[in-house]
C-alpha cells in the first residue's frame, strides 16, 4: 500500500503485513500534515510478549530503544501507551522515557512518565460505584475460590480473574461465573484471552484515546494491539490513522504482524526515521513540547 492510501475498511478484509506497515509509517512521518503522530500501543502482548506471571512482563529491549528514539523528537512523535493495567503497574513495569502519556484500567485511568516519577490523575469513584466494587472483590473472591490456578486482582476501578494458569474446564467454568457477577455489578464486563474484567467505570480505550488525540493536536495515530479490548481502539480510529493487530484473530485492524518482535522491528525503523528527519524548527534551548502542554484531564 502506498504510503499516502487509507487502510482497508474493517471487517472482510484481511489485514496488510509488515512490508506494507513500513512503507505507510514512512510515509505519515514524512508528510508534515500529519504531525504530530500519536503513536498509541498496548503494552501486554504487544510491546511486551505474554508471560504467565504479570509480573514479568518486560517490553523487548529493542522497542525500549525505539521508543527512547521517538521521544526525542515530540515534534514528529508523542507516545502513549494503552492498557488495561493500572497506570501505576505501567509505570513500574514498563521502561518508557519521559513525555509517554499512560492510559490504564482500559481509558479509565490517565498518567504521565515524568523525569522521576509519575504525574498521574486521581480516580474518584461515587459512592455507589466505590460499594460495587468492594462487592465485586469480595463475590470474585468467591469465584477463584478452591479452583487451582484462578486468582482475583483488584484495580483501582475494576476487579479481574485471571485464569492463564488453571487448566481449561477450571478456568472456563470460572469465567462463566465470573460474567455472571459482572452482569450484575459490573459497568463493563470485558472478556480476554483467560481473563474477565469488571469495572465499575464506563470506559473504553477508543474513547481515551480519541480524546487524547484530540488533546494532543496529532495530525494521527498509529495503534497497536493484540486483544479483544484494542478493537475498541481500532474501531473508534479514522481512516487515515494505521490499526495494528498483533497476532491472529479477528480484527478491524488495517494491518497485521505476527508477535511483538515484529511490532518492535517496526517500532525500530520507524525511530530510524525519525531520527533522520530534518531538525525541528524552534531553536536549541526552547522549552520542549513534550515537557510543557501534555494534558492533564
Ligand atoms: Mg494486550
Amino acid at each position: 500500500m502506498a504510503p499516502d492510501e487509507t487502510p482497508p475498511a474493517p471487517a472482510a478484509v484481511e489485514p496488510a503485513g509488515t512490508d506494507d506497515l513500513r512503507a505507510a509509517l514512512r510515509g505519515l512521518v514524512a508528510d508534515p500534515a500529519r504531525r504530530p503522530v500519536l503513536v498509541a500501543l498496548d503494552f501486554d502482548g504487544t510491546l511486551a510478549p505474554l508471560q504467565d506471571d504479570p509480573e514479568a512482563s518486560r517490553v523487548l529491549p529493542e522497542a525500549v530503544e525505539a521508543l527512547r528514539g521517538l521521544a526525542a523528537r515530540p515534534d514528529l512523535v508523542r507516545l502513549a501507551l494503552v492498557s488495561g493495567r493500572p497506570a501505576a503497574d505501567l509505570h513500574r513495569l514498563a521502561d518508557v522515557p519521559p513525555g509517554t502519556v499512560l492510559i490504564g484500567s482500559h481509558g479509565a485511568e490517565r498518567a504521565r512518565v515524568a523525569e522521576h516519577g509519575l504525574d498521574r490523575d486521581v480516580l474518584t469513584l461515587t459512592d455507589d460505584q466505590a460499594d460495587r466494587l468492594a462487592r465485586l472483590g469480595g463475590e470474585m473472591q468467591q469465584v477463584a475460590r478452591g479452583r487451582d490456578g484462578v486468582w482475583v486482582e483488584t484495580k483501582p476501578a475494576a476487579v479481574v480473574v485471571h485464569t492463564r494458569m488453571a487448566d481449561a474446564a477450571t478456568g472456563e467454568a470460572a469465567e462463566q461465573e465470573a460474567l455472571g457477577v459482572g452482569a450484575h455489578l459490573g459497568s463493563v464486563t470485558l472478556h480476554g484471552k483467560k481473563v474477565v474484567e469488571v469495572s465499575v467505570l464506563e470506559a473504553d480505550k477508543g474513547a481515551a484515546l480519541v480524546a487524547l488525540r484530540t488533546e494532543l493536536g496529532a495530525g494521527a495515530v498509529v495503534c497497536a494491539g493484540d486483544d479483544v479490548t484494542d478493537e475498541d481502539a481500532f474501531r473508534a480510529l479514522g481512516a487515515g490513522d494505521l490499526t495494528v493487530k498483533v497476532g491472529e484473530g479477528t480484527t478491524a485492524a488495517g494491518y497485521r504482524v505476527p508477535d511483538p518482535e515484529a511490532l518492535a522491528g517496526l517500532l525500530a525503523g520507524l525511530a530510524a526515521d525519525v531520527a533522520a528527519a530534518a531538525p525541528p524548527p524552534h531553536a536549541a534551548g526552547e522549552a520542549d513540547p513534550a515537557r510543557e502542554d501534555a494534558p492533564r484531564a
